[in-house]
């Protein structure tokens, strides 16, 4: 066996990483220490659940701890633990490359966002390479658990490559020996060491001594009860678990004896790291049982729609030794979903009622989930839909209200809730369809969001009422008695128009009638029945994006006798029976545009010139 050691370089986003970490200026230079403590606490976690099915590991006997040392005198820090290790070509593809959730999560904030390296390295930790922030020179012995090979030694000094050589008489796990740069001091002194450790590792499930005196208490806070928890204990256990910097927007501790045996803690994190494009969230609620660690991520223990929670959930009612993968399709994960689920949705609702200002905070990042959610989930649907909230006509831009509060302000008679979509909130105000509704003291949802529509065609119904857009048919209006006498087209005029116009627009339109909801505006359109409508319409374009084939929508024009625009295209099409066609098929236009129903906008324009170049020669 040689003993001479491998020179490898380093993969050349690590150099990048490496190189951010060497010359920043972060200052909290002290998070590598939490990096590498919970970097020996992941090897430790891995080689406990190993230890439930294979027999022959190396070293078996060792404590599952971790051990510090400081040497002053030395400048020196070292970091043991007898967890799981590494071999030769794990300490490659380990510390060589960044394929590691810490460093690339941290590459891909910095590709994402413009925000100073320096911050980054605060929220993201970069993982064992903020150790190159304080340190000279890094070794890592190792010895891997498996019964075969031998102990190796990784030797870095944070430059363009590292070397690898045999090391013999290891014991298993891996022990770092970090020789500190001379400004960095600080580090190798046992005092500032043990605060450190204390402020940022109080969670760790592994005991963690310093200098031989043991610093931390292995807690379980979530298994503690409430009254006895400080918030500031709360919050370190958020930063700890949930990685973050910031603390927690909200947090539910819950316990409850049937149908499960449950203890869970869960966090809602300030920030939808989703919302700023950076990266999917992952569900980090891990699973324990009794205080130990089954799961750091299990999968379907939520629904993916609550995919941005942290925290943890403990039942005792898991069984210790069962494989990730058998867990994963469990019955017992099932009803754990269900109860958390059910019970995390009544927090919210809670919330929303009791801290007004905070669940805003919260809807604003996480709205959208809660969208995907009521859109996607029909067994919740309910729960969330009473979750959603809107602007609204009975409220003031910017402020809004939600589904229970519309229903409490409606009159007796109202029989739906009523939404309309556009744009903004000015194109709905400016829009055709609201005047009907305000005439008759109705209010309407305002919805803005391209996925909002999606959300209303899928929830349709909450607390027994109808939940339809204003510009559909689907429900009556009312008929006024403010008719204009006199200023009006009579009846038989109308008639007489509508069926010339629909003569003219051909198969543009199904039919052209006399229009109920319109007060201000000439024209509307509005959908056919059902899934004809022009809000499933609008739906069917955006998830099908602007495809030119689309089949061309049977809409009904509704024409309003009381405008002057109207009546003059009464009298129009008896005289100059072309320009009337092109103010028709004008009006139709400005209907579709109202509507969102504009495709193409091409041969509007051309038409328009047609129309204006006629207005401009009859002046002269
Ligand atoms: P992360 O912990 O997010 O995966 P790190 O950069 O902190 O990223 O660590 C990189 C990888 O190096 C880890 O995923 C792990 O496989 C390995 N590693 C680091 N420290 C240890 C250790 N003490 N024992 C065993 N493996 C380790
Ligand atoms: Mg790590």
């Amino acid at each position: 066996m040689s003993k001479k050691p491998t020179t490898h370089e380093f993969q050349a986003e690590t150099k990048q990483v490496l190189d951010i970490v060497v010359n920043s200026l972060y200052k909290d230079k002290e998070i590598f220490v939490r990096e590498l403590i919970s970097n020996a606490s992941d090897a430790l976690e891995k080689l406990r659940r190993l230890q439930l099915t294979e027999k022959d590991v190396f070293d078996d006997g060792l404590e599952h701890e971790i051990n510090v040392t400081t040497d002053d005198s030395a400048n020196q820090l070292t970091i043991q633990d007898f967890g799981i290790g590494m071999t030769e070509e794990e300490l490659v593809e380990n510390l060589g490359t960044i394929a590691h959730s810490g460093s690339k999560e941290f590459m891909e904030a910095i590709k994402a966002d413009g925000e100073k390296n320096d911050a980054l390295i605060g929220k993201f930790g970069v993982g064992f390479y903020s150790v190159f922030m304080v340190a000279d020179n890094v070794q890592a012995y190792t010895r891997s658990w498996h019964a075969e090979g031998t102990g190796q030694c990784w030797e870095s000094k944070g430059d363009g490559s590292y070397s690898i050589q045999p090391a013999e008489g290891q014991r298993r796990g891996t022990k770092l020996v970090i020789d500190l740069k001379e400004d960095f001091s600080e580090f190798a002194k046992e005092d500032r060491i043990k605060e450190i450790i204390k402020k940022y590792s109080a969670f760790v499930q592994f005991p963690v001594s310093v200098n031989g005196e043991r610093v931390n208490t292995v807690d379980a806070i979530w298994m503690r009860s409430k009254n006895e928890i400080k918030d500031e204990e709360y919050e370190e256990f958020y930063k700890f678990q949930a990685n973050d910097y910031e603390a927690p927007l909200m947090r539910m501790h819950f316990s409850a004896d049937a149908p499960l045996e449950i203890n869970s803690l869960l966090f809602v994190p300030k920030r939808n790291m989703e919302k700023m494009g950076m990266f999917r969230n992952e569900n980090k609620v891990a699973l324990h049982c009794r205080k130990v660690l089954i799961d750091p991520e299990p999968k379907g223990l939520f629904p993916e729609w609550l995919r941005f929670l942290k925290g943890v959930v403990d039942s005792s009612d898991l069984p210790l030794n069962v494989s990730r993968e058998t867990m994963q399709d469990s019955d017992l994960l099932r009803k754990l979903n269900q109860v958390l689920t059910k019970r995390f949705l009544r927090f919210l609702a809670e919330q929303a009622k009791k801290e007004e200002e905070t669940y805003l905070e919260f809807w604003k990042e996480f709205g959208v989930l809660i969208k995907e959610g009521a859109a996607t989930d029909f067994t919740y649907r309910e729960d969330l839909a009473k979750l959603l909230l809107f602007e609204s006509t009975a409220m003031d831009a910017g402020k809004l209200t939600g589904l229970d509060a519309y229903i409490d302000r409606m009159a007796k008679d109202q029989k739906e809730i009523l939404f309309l979509f556009g744009k903004s909130r000015e194109s709905i105000e400016a829009g055709p369809y609201l005047e009907a509704m305000s005439a008759r003291g109705l209010e309407v949802l305002l919805l803005t969001e391209p996925v909002d529509e999606y959300l209303m065609q899928t929830v349709r119904e909450y607390k027994e009422k109808k939940i339809v857009s204003a510009d559909s048919e689907d429900f009556e209006l009312e008929k006024l008695d403010q008719e204009k006498d006199g200023e009006s087209l009579d009846k038989k005029k109308t008639k007489s128009l509508c069926k010339w116009m629909k003569e003219k627009l051909g198969d543009k339109v199904s039919e052209v009638e006399t229009g109920e909801r319109l007060i201000d505006s000439p024209v509307c359109v509005v959908g056919g029945d059902g899934m004809g409508g022009a809000s499933a319409r609008r739906v069917m374009k955006m998830m099908q994006g602007m495809d030119e084939a689309m089949p061309s929508p049977s809409v009904k024009l509704q024409v309003n006798p009381g405008h002057s625009i109207i009546r003059g295209l009464s009298k129009l099409k008896d005289k100059d029976e072309e320009t009337a066609s092109l103010v028709a098929a004008q009006l139709l236009d400005n209907a579709m545009a109202s509507a969102n129903l504009l495709d193409d906008p091409r041969e509007m324009i051309a038409r328009s010139y047609q129309t204006l170049e006629k207005l401009a020669s009859s002046g002269s």
